[in-house]
């Protein structure tokens, strides 16, 4: 298969995999959409993407899609991303996450696919003694979230080892903002993540943002993340595809820029993107938290030649907060849903 083969993108009607999905629509390549739809809206996705509602981890189904398709390779983002559920429901993870990434290795050797680029995060290093964070260091999750993607990077890696399949997975640090052209975002009905929170009260639509800790051992004592832009992180996985494409073999890569922002300094962008303050009040830590998460970025750049082009703060926020307002100005079901 060569790049004229589609690529099955399963979650593309959701956060990242439909920013994906425009990535590859806009590359010219084709994108075959399977989601449940559970978190994801299919309008989210391109709409000349054939769309297919389902579960990855249907194995006769995904089989069956790649072969009608030509599909050539496999990107992943179907699964569970809220840290605080995966420590009530962990099962729930087990399943969503290892259990269907498992079934969809198998659904590939089945259909000969041999190409897959994972959606791996961070949260596979849990709180690392120093930063920035390398590949190299130790993985030790903290969470049933983290070590559900754990352990699926090392199926991919077994089954790598094992037949011809190939996987580039990619750890994602603190993915924020929105395609530059408002055709999509983040639509989760109840945020957890903070750039959308301070964004939704920016926009009047919640009362304030709460900061979870202020006495981390960090210059304004509130935690420190590297947030990336998800339109470069749409970037990553396509440079990804072609790296396996060249011939360049499995790889486990950081994505993020390598530059920390604290709390406060993100709710600082917000108030100065929006024009107004934010009713900013202090609560206790939030249990699970690190108090630091920088990559060291350098072997994405290095091998895959990443350039991201929004690597600021400004930029996602704005973006962020514009896709809010797009939101906002939606139809009310839409807004909600
Ligand atoms: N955070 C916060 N208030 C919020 C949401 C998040 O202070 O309403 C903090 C959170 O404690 C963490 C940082 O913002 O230090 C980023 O959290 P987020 O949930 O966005 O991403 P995570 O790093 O947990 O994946």
């Amino acid at each position: 298969m060569n790049e004229t083969s589609a690529v099955l993108v399963t979650g593309g009607a959701g956060y990242i995999g439909s920013h994906v999905a425009w990535a590859l629509h806009d590359a010219g390549r084709r994108a075959v959409v399977l989601d449940d739809l559970s978190a994801g809206r299919r309008e989210l996705a391109p709409a000349d993407a054939p769309f297919v509602e389902g579960d990855a981890g249907d194995i006769g189904l995904v089989a069956r899609l790649a072969r009608d398709h030509g599909c050539g390779a496999v990107m992943h983002f179907a699964g569970s991303i809220v840290v605080s559920e995966s420590v009530a429901k962990p099962e729930l993870y087990f399943r969503n996450n290892t259990a269907v990434t498992g079934r969809l290795v198998e659904a590939c050797l089945e259909a000969g696919i041999e190409r897959f680029v994972y959606s791996s995060t961070a949260a596979v290093y849990g709180q690392p003694e120093s930063v920035p964070i390398g590949e190299d260091t130790p993985l030790r999750p903290i969470n049933p979230y983290g070590r559900s993607k754990l352990m699926s990077e090392w199926m991919l890696a077994d089954a790598a080892a094992a037949h011809r399949f190939e996987c580039v997975s990619l750890r994602y640090f603190n993915v924020a903002g929105a395609d530059g052209r408002g055709r999509t975002g983040q639509v989760s009905p109840a945020a957890t993540h903070l750039i959308k929170i301070a964004c939704e009260a920016a926009l009047g639509r919640r009362d304030g943002v709460e900061i979870y800790g202020e006495d981390y051992d960090t210059p304004d004592g509130t935690c420190i993340r590297d947030y990336v832009h998800v339109t470069d992180l749409a970037d990553a996985h396509l440079a990804a595809l072609k790296h396996l494409e060249g011939g360049g073999g499995s790889l486990t890569l950081n994505c993020g820029y390598g530059k920390g922002a604290s709390v406060r300094q993100v709710l600082a962008e917000v108030e100065d993107a929006a024009g107004r303050p934010l009713a900013v009040s202090g609560a206790p830590r939030r249990p699970g938290d690190a108090v630091s998460l920088v990559a060291d970025a350098a072997r994405i750049r290095d091998v895959l030649g990443w350039r991201p082009g929004n690597d600021d703060l400004a930029t996602i926020v704005s973006s962020a907060l514009e896709w809010e307002r797009r939101l906002q100005g939606a139809q009310p079901a839409a807004a909600e849903a």
